[in-house]
């Protein structure tokens, strides 16, 4: 069997093939201990690649010895494994966005990847202002209390200020995030419209700075992977709808979290 392994700051993600069958898996990076563990003892003789931040700490967990890789060039090779496999074409030169605890922009051409800027604002912001805002602290429940939040009680839209009169550039654009402060005092908005607004907060910063790089290079298509983009259909759609307001092709890949890990196992 063949593992693929990519050790984040917050998320271990394996990627395996054995005999003829594959699969994913992902364990939190405080629990590296159990991820070692499943490792050693579900697979027989495997061969390991790691890559990603904590890839050194894992690799000296593992009773297996363990290949390392250099995460952003594994990252791209994921991207082109699975864009493949889904059947969608990236062209030549686009952007790959990784969204995970923080945010990473690389630029693909010739096969070979630049990394062109990046943003702390990622996944890590998302957690640690949910916890600081509303004390929430399981992802998932985040992720779900934000699917029933409205946005329109905590951000200021373009409409909102340009009252009666017709504004310049489309209302619903977000004139402010988290600017709705009239409002405010004596009505704080419900968690779910917190947690909503963060997510557009997150999602509408990776899209400018994504689509400024993109410009700057040329490129049409921008990948957008990362765990921060699972189970979490209000960010991919913020991202989805800006980054075409912006005139680029967005694209999101299935599995997407997981091009580090696949990359990692295409090493091997
Ligand atoms: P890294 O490689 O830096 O660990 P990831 O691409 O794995 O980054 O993304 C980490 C982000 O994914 C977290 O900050 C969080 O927003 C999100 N996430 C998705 N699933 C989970 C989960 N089960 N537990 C914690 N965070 C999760």
């Amino acid at each position: 069997s063949k593992i693929g392994i990519d050790a984040g700051g917050t998320l271990i993600k394996v990627a395996y093939t054995e005999n003829e069958s594959a699969g994913y898996r992902s364990f939190r990076s405080r629990d590296m201990d159990e991820a070692a563990a499943w490792i050693e003892n579900d697979f027989d003789h495997p061969s390991i690649c790691i890559t990603g931040g904590k890839s050194k700490v894992l690799a000296s967990k593992l009773h297996t010895s363990a290949m390392t890789v250099v995460e952003f060039d594994a990252t791209m090779k994921g991207i082109d494994f699975l864009a493949h496999e889904q059947e969608r074409t990236l062209g030549d030169g686009y952007l790959f966005v990784n969204v995970g605890t923080g945010t990473s922009i690389h630029y693909v051409i010739d096969g070979r990847q630049e990394r062109v800027g990046g943003s702390g604002i990622g996944g890590g912001t998302l957690l640690g202002l949910a916890y600081l805002l509303t004390g929430m602290r399981d992802y998932d429940t985040i992720v779900q209390t934000a699917g029933d939040g409205d946005r329109g009680q905590v951000d200021l839209k373009v409409r909102d200020i340009f009252e009666g009169a017709l504004p310049p550039i489309s209302g619903d654009l977000t004139a402010s995030n988290f600017g709705k402060t009239e409002m405010m005092p004596g009505r704080t908005p419900a968690n779910a419209d917190i947690l909503a607004s963060l997510i557009g907060l997150i999602g509408e910063v990776v899209v400018t700075v994504s689509t400024n790089m993109a410009a700057h290079n040329n490129a049409d298509a921008i990948v957008y992977i990362g765990s921060s983009l699972r189970s979490n259909p209000l960010l991919q759609e913020t991202i989805e709808t800006y980054t075409k307001l912006a005139g680029k092709t967005p694209i999101f890949l299935d599995n997407g979290a997981y091009s580090g890990a696949v990359g990692a196992l295409l090493s091997l």
